[in-house]
């Protein structure tokens, strides 16, 4: 669908996967002015098809859009296209525990501009892909404290999900990955002491009774499985603190896991910083292993959803 600024939306329409046309000068292509989403379809075993918390997704678009002033679809609008794009997609959804359709909204702006401006106009599209489970309870993590590069800065982007913030974490990945390691976590740029989050998720460390994770103060994606994680880990009695969380403390923990969308949640194994590595527990015993049993059951329709976080499509 597109929208002219400061117009709504019109309604859209599904159309085959393939390339869209854009003009040379649009805000994307010169400016960067977009945004993603990233939620999930689950099949569950009585055959329904569920979406997990997608007014959460649809809550931060339209936070981000006013960060980078754009028009956004309404909440309803957001999750009513969802919907439909994943209807649609039925074919794709694939069968209870063999993973989820992933579904990738962008707000994008794809009106002409010369001069730094917002775009004149805005597309939001949906689109699709099956993804299989990233979780294997026997591996975990190995991650790369990146003393480098720096993701985001306060007053900047990092707590928005705009396109912008990945372009500096490709060459991160690359050489984390090239070095053996799964993923890199970034450090704060303030003052390079704490630690912020991995490329694509959040990051928690336990010790005994408290899970501490970083506060969403700007730099850091405030990550919807993050929000829900902190809500489970309180229901079954520990001590959740959205806190500044040090280097130092991370290497001192007895648990490190990450959240998102894509990993829903997964133990670290081992955190390098400089020449330094430390294993942490993962497996059967560890808590991570404990609340992704938890989550997983909420989502695949296992467990009913007292919470309410599953909508049925
Ligand atoms: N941080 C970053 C930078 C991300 O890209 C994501 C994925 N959206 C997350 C955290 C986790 O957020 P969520 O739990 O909403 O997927």
């Amino acid at each position: 669908a597109k929208c002219k600024q400061g117009e709504s939306f019109s309604t859209g329409e599904i159309v085959p996967y393939g390339d869209i046309s854009i003009s040379p000068c649009a805000g994307i292509l010169n400016y960067g002015q977009g945004l993603f989403e990233g939620l999930k379809a689950y099949r569950t075993e009585d055959g329904r098809i569920t979406l997990f918390r997608p007014d959460q997704n649809a809550i931060r678009m339209q936070t981000g859009a006013d960060r980078l002033c754009m028009t956004p679809p309404s909440p309803e609008q957001f999750v009513e296209a969802v919907k439909q794009t994943v209807l649609a997609n039925n074919k794709w959804v694939p069968p209870p525990g063999k993973g989820a359709l992933y579904i990738r909204p962008l707000l994008i702006g794809t009106g002409a501009v010369l001069g730094v401006a917002s775009a004149p106009e805005y597309t939001f599209l949906i689109y699709t892909s099956p993804v299989g489970n990233y979780h294997k309870a026997s591996s975990g993590l190995n991650l790369k404290v990146d003393h480098n590069h720096r993701r985001a800065h306060f007053g900047g982007t990092g707590g928005v999900k705009s396109c912008t913030n990945y372009s500096p974490v490709v060459k991160s990945l690359i050489e984390a990955k090239s070095s053996g390691f799964s993923d890199v976590l970034f450090l704060d740029a303030a003052t390079g002491k704490n630690i912020e989050e991995v490329s694509t998720c959040n990051i928690f460390i336990l010790k005994g009774n408290i899970v501490s994770t970083p506060p969403t103060s700007g730099t850091i994606l405030p990550g919807i499985t993050r929000k829900s994680i902190c809500e489970l880990a309180r229901d079954i009695g520990y001590e959740v603190q959205e806190r500044d969380v040090s280097v130092d403390e991370l290497l001192e923990a007895e648990e490190v896991f990450c959240t998102g969308t894509a990993v829903v949640i997964k133990a670290v194994e081992t955190v390098t910083f400089h020449d330094k590595r430390v294993k942490y527990r993962t497996g059967e015993e560890a808590f991570s292993t404990k609340l992704h049993l938890i989550l997983t059951n909420i989502q695949m329709g296992v467990v009913e959803d007292k919470k309410g976080w599953m909508m049925e499509i």
